[in-house]
């Protein structure tokens, strides 16, 4: 009985997470391609000093950027190691 219980949920819950980020990124693209400002997606500098990642790309902590600025996710941002710029709110 625990076999059954254990093994037919795991396997839906597989079977639903792929549709459901499918799902996801979809409404995130649509998101991102509707509006020009979204907090899902920050800016970086890649500069050496750089760890900071930015909401606005005229954000105070970019203007002394020695690189162009990129636009990143938020989760890639913090995949890198990055974290809030101090400047914002
Ligand atoms: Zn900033």
């Amino acid at each position: 009985m625990c076999y059954i219980w254990i093994n037919s949920p795991v396997f839906k819950i597989k079977t639903m997470k792929k549709s459901k980020i499918l799902f996801l990124g979809g409404l995130v693209f649509l998101f991102l391609t509707s509006f020009s400002y979204d907090v899902s997606e920050v800016y970086i500098c890649k500069g050496p000093q750089s760890k900071k990642y930015h909401y606005k790309k005229d954000c105070r902590g970019l203007s002394s950027c020695s690189t162009d600025t990129y636009s990143v996710t938020l989760s890639e941002a913090k995949k890198l190691g990055r974290t809030l710029c101090g400047w914002e709110d």
